[in-house]
């Protein structure tokens, strides 16, 4: 994450766009946001116009400007790359957003309510920024949430150390600005189905529930105790930070060996508040090679700064006892006959991909010792709402079925779904260039039904 700017940095920094014009910064945003407005309007120490051409495209600045890829985005379309000095563009976007919200700036009015009632479930980043963006075309919009408290992942899944929690409640107030209401501890499927929304008057439904139900490795030995989710183990570090739950359960001692298997955000997240919570050595084992990695970059580098190890071109293909591990010779320290119910070591084989691009095992094999495992290899969507209403089809993963036309609905007419839900874990702004799709699409349904 970049350094927090004060104003007069923010203003130095933003006077060195060069206005380019043809701004390529804006090509390489999936969003497509107004880069160059919110720069020039910056470099003048404009604040509210700048922050006006900022939400406009964006119901989410704040917490963008500091998980996207900047460095893969628009940062290197920038011309000023050329000489290795890029726009920091990251912490412009981080600065205004957090200033305005800071100075109450609130330059979008609230919605009328007039374009008809819409819900959305879910509150992570699909469903905050679909909301945002229907309020801005006055719709009357209610998010309903499962959990007490809103946000998703970003609340329960993303390290403070990356996201300060008080961003994401900062975003989610902002929208309330918009005229979007929360309803919390709704769990739709199990509190109500979608039938009961409909009955409520709601014009549309969209599903933005993300894909909390972490995948597997049905490899042998799987059935052994020490190998949990990285999904599981954030949220209750989350939960001990917090005081909602004893520190003690989450802390990792300096006998701890942990291996991470993974190589997006969640494995990069996991393996450093391993780390942070005391573990002694820490190794993420990843299929691919380093570039081939999806999390951050400066994750990567903060991580190898950190002393986390890394394994390249390996997959796992067991996971190992105590008793196993001796029988290797690859015990390090003798444990008790009993601990053979807990992983003690997991087996690795090389692998390396063939021309067709197919991984292949190249024959090589290590193992490695290791106390925990912690998973970070995917997630699918929770069944109930699918389970508890008709005509939603979901693929053979899990994951929802959506069309084009109208775009991202399900094949439930009038229901939507976009995000993690529809195209398995993937990130902040690709949530939102969905969500915004989506909004297209529900606002041509509703549309249709006048
Ligand atoms: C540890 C971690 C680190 C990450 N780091 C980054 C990063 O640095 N950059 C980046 O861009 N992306 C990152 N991501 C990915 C990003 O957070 C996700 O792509 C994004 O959160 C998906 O948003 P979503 O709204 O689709 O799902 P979620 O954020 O999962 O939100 C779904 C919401 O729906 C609610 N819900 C589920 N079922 C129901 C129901 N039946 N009724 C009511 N509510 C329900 C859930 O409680 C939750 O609040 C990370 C993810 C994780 C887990």
């Amino acid at each position: 994450m970049s350094k927090k700017m004060t104003s007069q940095e923010a203003i130095v920094e933003a006077k060195r766009c060069l206005h380019c014009a043809t701004p390529s910064c804006r090509l390489g945003c999936p969003i497509n946001n107004d880069i160059p407005a919110f720069i020039h309007a910056l470099s003048l120490g404009n604040f509210g116009d700048a922050f006006f051409s900022l939400v406009k495209e964006n119901s989410l600045p704040a917490i963008c400007g500091r998980l996207c890829a900047h460095e893969k985005q628009c940062e290197p379309k920038c011309v000023l790359s050329k000489d290795s000095n890029p726009i920091n563009i990251s912490a412009l976007e981080t600065f205004l957003a957090e200033f305005s919200y800071d100075h109450q700036l609130t330059p979008l009015g609230k919605s009328k309510g007039s374009a008809g009632k819409i819900a959305v479930i879910g509150s992570g980043p699909t469903g905050l920024s679909v909301a945002g963006e229907l309020a801005k075309k006055d719709f009357d919009v209610t998010v309903y949430e499962g959990q007490h408290e809103l946000g998703g992942v970003l609340l329960y899944g993303i390290p403070e150390f990356r996201l300060d929690k008080n961003i994401v409640h900062k975003e989610i107030d902002n929208l309330g600005h918009y005229g979007v209401k929360y309803i919390t501890g709704a769990l739709i499927g199990k509190d109500l189905t979608l039938d009961d929304l409909f009955a409520k008057g709601y014009k549309a439904i969209f599903i933005g529930i993300g894909s909390a139900l972490p995948k597997t490795l049905a490899i042998p030995g799987h059935d052994l105790t020490g190998i949990l989710s990285a999904n599981y183990f954030l949220r209750m570090v989350i939960l001990a930070n917090s005081g909602k739950l004893d520190n003690k359960e989450t802390l990792l001692s300096n006998e701890d060996e942990v291996v991470i298997i993974g190589g997006g955000n969640v494995a990069i997240d996991a393996a450093r508040i391993a780390v942070a919570r005391g573990a002694r050595l820490v190794t993420v084992v990843y299929h691919k090679s380093p570039t081939e990695m999806s999390c951050l970059a400066t994750a990567y580098t903060a991580a190898l700064k950190e002393g986390i190890q890394f394994k390249f071109l390996r997959q796992p293909t067991a996971y190992l006892n105590n008793k196993q591990m001796r029988t290797l010779g690859a015990m390090r320290k003798p444990q008790g006959i009993s601990d053979n119910t807990k992983v003690s070591g997991i087996m690795l084989q090389h692998v390396a991909k063939d021309a067709k691009g197919n991984f292949i095992h190249t024959g090589g094999q290590d193992v490695i010792a290791c106390t925990c495992v912690i998973l970070a290899i995917g997630q699918r969507p929770a069944a109930s709402i699918f389970s508890t209403t008709n005509g939603i089809k979901i693929d053979e993963q899990g994951f929802v079925i959506t069309k084009d036309h109208p775009y991202g609905m399900t094949t439930r007419p009038g229901v939507f779904s976009a995000g993690d839900a529809v195209n398995g874990p993937s990130t902040v702004v690709l949530a939102i260039e969905d969500s915004k799709k989506v909004v297209k699409g529900i606002t041509e349904y509703v549309a249709r039904l006048q």
